[in-house]
């Protein structure tokens, strides 16, 4: 999965506990799951499947594995700094 618009760039943001600024950021999606019914009958097989709404965004230190969640972040894109 690309995302190449955020290569390179610095992501703001530390381990409360250890200060460390490597870490995993888990952005969490509902997720719609279709399935078309034909006469009733379901066709054993999902039609599609896309993202929906965020859910949230969580980090986990790559150093002292200390979970958290960002303050004011909504999604990882809150947590990229221009420039
Ligand atoms: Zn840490």
């Amino acid at each position: 999965v690309s995302a190449e618009i955020y290569k390179n760039k610095k992501v703001k943001g530390r381990c409360p506990k250890c200060g460390s600024k490597s870490f995993t950021i888990t952005e969490t999606f509902e997720e719609h799951v279709l399935v078309e019914i034909v006469d009733g009958v379901h066709p054993g097989e999902i039609l599609d499947h896309e993202a929906g709404s965020i859910l949230g965004v969580s980090c986990q230190c790559a150093q002292c594995r200390h979970t958290w969640k960002p303050r004011g972040v909504f999604q990882i894109d809150d947590m990229i700094l221009e420039g």
